[in-house]
């Protein structure tokens, strides 16, 4: 490619509301450009980077054994009925209407729609062991779209599901994909680590996260330094100090019970001061549906929790580092008892703190007297009580715990039979009776590894791609090429000898001066970059010079190729 006929998109701004290095550089590089909140289009050069992660991804599953489909994302209501989450899902789910009035979603994942294929498709068990995949849009009107692509409204999935017979089956097949991913994430040239992890609203019991390690992490991941032992801090185990696992108990709402009624409206807000809050934070309405979030203890925001609130809860607004302000707002014709209390909850549900903070009377007016402004006072032994902390002894007893930020790019599941015994998914068996089919599912966020490959590799100059991602390998940046034949010709020629032997060049054939061209290249992070003079010419040269090198080298026209190979 020429860069007069792939014109670069490299811009100087950085948007308002990019907060991380990532999506500064995804859209300085000209990778995305943003179409509404967390919706963005993806321009030539990032949909290149984009097309590799998911020809990696797709021929590793094909070696896998998974059979690629490719699913609608326009799904009808009644699949999500069937299996009760058209009502659980929550607010994330995007919902619509047809002009029959006819209720769809768009899909934020497929398992209804994948076990309703396999209900109908499969019909004996000489058909199992099977795995289908899709390369998909997904959709999730996430509560709090950030970072570009990392957490988006509409983003791609690759996602795969697997029918059996029996658990040993299922596992076989888990253990495939497991060592799938982790070729892919190879594959890729990232640090990741594979942990234990929640299986969230998917739902099932054996599940793991594959997580890319950065900085910028949402997610906090434990794991032994001398052991295999890692999990996703939400999961991991706390050992108390005798060794043994702390007790769950059972947490009380402290909210005062009106009689019942139903509430015209209520809403206020609250404010914490997340400097002293080591813990997860729940705040709670009497009514279940006003369950919302967050809040972890190095100040890190953890908006999981507030996604499954039952579409009541207005966006949180996070003021500052230091401060969490909510905002809760009851539907006209909810039906109380209404009130909101704040809790601070630590590891597996043990209340630290309750407090009342609002409610509302007979007639859906506010409580006389309510303090609907007020700060939290958070008590001195919140301090003490703590989730897996690094040096924490390990659950296996094998070492010591080490904490590190990780983005989960990818997550498996083992279902069970959740959705095939909800759905009716059965096959015929070996002895000729109906059985229920087991289910995996496996997932990576194909267009959220090109944010986290780029968390991973970057530096004050721009992006650094490892080479397998890289929207090009070589970069030719000649030096007033215009007024030299010679050179023209000799830069063909290398054009030619790099892109016969199957390396993805880029030749900066704009008349724009050196240093303009290099920042450019080393901003949309070209791994190589070949840049050749008048000069060069004569002693058969070019000045070589790798994305993370200091210095340049010169290297024989006749050599490049197996040089940069
Ligand atoms: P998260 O915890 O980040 O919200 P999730 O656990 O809800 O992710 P899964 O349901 O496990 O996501 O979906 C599989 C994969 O899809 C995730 O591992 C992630 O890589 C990707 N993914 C999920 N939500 C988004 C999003 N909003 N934008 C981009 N990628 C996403
Ligand atoms: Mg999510
Ligand atoms: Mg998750
Ligand atoms: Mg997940």
């Amino acid at each position: 490619m020429r860069t007069s006929q792939f014109p670069l998109s490299t811009v100087k701004e950085i948007p308002a509301d990019a907060e991380i290095a990532s999506h500064k550089l995804m859209i300085r590089a000209g990778l995305i450009r943003k179409l509404a909140a967390g919706v963005y289009t993806w321009l030539p050069l990032g949909l290149r980077v984009l097309r590799k992660v998911e020809h990696i991804v797709r021929a590793e599953m094909n070696k896998a054994g998974g059979l690629e489909v490719l699913m609608p994302a326009l799904q009808p209501a009644e699949l999500w009925q069937e299996t009760g989450r058209w009502e659980k899902y929550g607010p994330e789910l995007a919902r619509l209407k047809d002009r029959h009035d006819r209720e769809f979603c768009l899909g934020p994942t497929h398992e209804e729609i994948i076990t309703d294929l396999a209900r109908h498709e499969l019909k004996s068990y000489k058909q199992l062991p099977i795995t289908y995949y899709q390369i998909q849009s997904k959709f999730r009107d996430e509560i709090r779209p950030r970072f570009g692509v990392m957490r988006s409204r509409e983003f791609i999935m690759k996602d795969a599901y697997s029918f059996h017979l029996d658990q040993e089956s299922l596992q076989a097949t888990y253990d495939v994909m497991y060592q799938a991913y982790t070729n892919i994430f190879n594959r890729f040239g990232l640090k990741f680590r594979a942990v234990i992890a929640d299986s969230g609203s998917i739902g099932g019991a054996v599940s793991h996260e594959f997580h890319v390690l950065a900085e910028s992490g949402e997610d906090a991941i434990a794991f032994s330094t001398t052991s295999d032992y890692a999990a996703n801090v939400e999961k991991a185990e706390a050992l108390t100090p005798e060794g043994t696992r702390a007790e769950p108990t059972q947490s009380k709402t402290l909210v005062d019970t009106p009689n019942q009624h139903s509430i015209e409206d209520v809403s206020g807000f609250f404010k914490v001061d997340a400097t002293q809050c080591l813990k997860t934070l729940i705040v709670r309405g009497e009514n279940d549906s006003l369950v919302a979030l967050l809040l972890r203890g190095d100040h890190e925001l953890n908006p999981i929790k507030a996604e499954k609130i039952d579409g009541v809860l207005s966006p949180l607004q996070f003021a500052s580092d230091e401060e969490i302000l909510g905002a809760c707002n009851c539907k006209p014709g909810s039906i109380g008892p209404i009130g909101l209390s704040i809790k601070i909850v630590a590891d597996r549900g043990v209340t630290l703190m309750s407090d009342f903070i609002c409610g509302a009377n007979q007639d859906g007016k506010h409580y006389q007297g309510v303090n609907w402004q007020r700060d939290l006072e958070l008590p001195d032994h919140i301090a003490d009580l703590r989730m897996v902390v690094e040096g924490d002894p390990s659950p296996d007893g094998k070492g010591q715990i080490t904490i590190a930020r990780g983005i989960e790019v990818g997550h498996i599941f083992q279902l069970g039979t959740k959705y095939s015994e909800a759905m009716n998914a059965a096959i015929v068996n070996e002895a000729g009776k109906n059985q229920i089919m087991i289910m995996g599912c496996y997932g990576i966020g194909i267009s959220r590894v090109v944010a986290a490959a780029i968390e991973q590799g970057h530096d004050e100059r721009g992006i650094i791609w490892p080479n397998e991602l890289a929207p090009f390998q070589v970069a030719i940046c000649p030096m007033n090429m215009h007024k030299s034949d010679r050179l023209i010709d000799t830069v063909d020629n290398i054009y030619k000898d790099l892109t016969d032997a199957g390396i993805e060049v880029l030749l900066d054939d704009r008349k724009v001066r050196a240093g303009f061209m290099f920042s450019d290249m080393e901003l949309i992070g070209i791994p190589h970059r070949i840049v050749i003079g008048d000069r060069g010419l004569d002693s058969g040269t070019v000045e070589y010079q790798g994305r993370m090198d200091k210095e340049s080298q010169n290297v024989e026209f006749g050599n490049l190729v197996s040089f940069i190979k």
